[in-house]
């Protein structure tokens, strides 16, 4: 911007001036959608690998904005980490998820677990765990039933913090798997001081690994390394068959991705469940 002189410093303001006006009706608008209920979640499922029989259901966030349509949360979640939106729109989510797995059972499909995403911000949150006991008890779901997924990140920020409340959450019966695993810097040694029952695959990993054998003999490393430490490993991603018995043949125990099925609204996932 300081080359073309006064012009380009121009334009590079006024750039920054649309951005900051984009942000400011995002996040005005992002401050809204909880209370006129503009907020979505979609469901996606688990399999088991051996039996492709599905194990567990993972809740994704979407917004339903009037104007801009279907807002994936990759456009807003980092936004309402910065101004901690995500508190309460966190609590809605995992209260909203809880809600809808008892739902289910109510109608007599079987008892299975449900995944919820945790932000780092929600994580630390020093009504984190109170909410997540809320969200039970609100519910009547059982704890076994909820897991919750935290990235690789959150585990390392603050090692003796994140155990403290790891542990807390063992304790209440809940489920922790590491989300977005082999993205993030964990140090390998310390992974087992920390009380986890899943470790998820990120699927950069799976959807590389067919044409990259390095990364093929990468993910099989982080098959065994997981498993040894007596977790359920999960590969996210998983697009195509071929992708899929590779991971079987790896002793991977669950897996979830498009070559199943895509995140959906709970309407149509009912559907799907019903005829298969
Ligand atoms: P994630 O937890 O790693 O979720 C997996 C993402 O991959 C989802 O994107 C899902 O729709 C997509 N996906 C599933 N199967 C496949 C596949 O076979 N191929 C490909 N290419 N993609 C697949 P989505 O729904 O856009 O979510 C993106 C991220 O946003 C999530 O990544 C998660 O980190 C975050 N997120 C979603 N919902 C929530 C939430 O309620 N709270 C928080 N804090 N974060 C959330
Ligand atoms: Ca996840
Ligand atoms: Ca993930
Ligand atoms: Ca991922």
């Amino acid at each position: 911007a300081k080359e073309g002189g006064k012009n380009s410093f121009r334009f590079y303001s006024e750039k920054l001036n649309t951005d900051s006006l984009e942000r400011l009706s995002l996040e005005s608008g992002l401050r809204n959608a909880l209370e006129n209920n503009e907020f979505r979640l979609f469901y996606q499922s688990k399999q088991d690998m051996a039996t492709g029989r599905m194990t567990g259901i993972e809740a994704l966030l979407r917004w339903q904005h009037p104007d801009l349509g279907l807002i994936p949360p990759m456009q807003f979640i980092p936004l309402a980490e910065e101004n901690g939106l995500i508190i309460p729109i966190g609590r809605w989510v995992f209260k909203t998820a809880c809600r809808q797995n008892l739902a289910w059972q109510a109608q007599g499909f079987p008892k299975l677990s449900m995944a919820v995403n945790i932000s780092r911000r929600q994580f630390f949150d020093e009504d984190f765990l109170k909410d997540v006991g809320d969200a039970l008890q609100e519910s009547q779901m059982a704890p076994e039933l909820l897991e919750l997924e935290i990235t690789e990140s959150v585990l390392m920020h603050d090692m003796d913090r994140t155990i403290g409340i790891l542990k807390e959450l063992k304790q209440m019966g809940v489920r922790v798997a590491i989300d977005d695993f082999g993205t993030g810097y964990s140090s390998l040694s310390k992974l087992r001081e920390f009380p986890l029952d899943t470790l998820k695959i990120d699927g950069s990993f799976i959807q590389n690994m067919i044409p990259h054998a390095e990364i093929k003999n990468l993910t099989t490393a982080l098959i065994d390394l997981g498993r040894s430490l007596g977790f359920t490993v999960v590969a996210e991603g998983v697009e195509s068959k071929e992708q899929a018995d590779l991971l079987r043949t790896h002793s991977c125990d669950q897996f979830q991705g498009f070559y199943i099925n895509k995140p959906m609204p709970p309407e149509e996932f009912t559907l799907n469940w019903t005829t298969g």
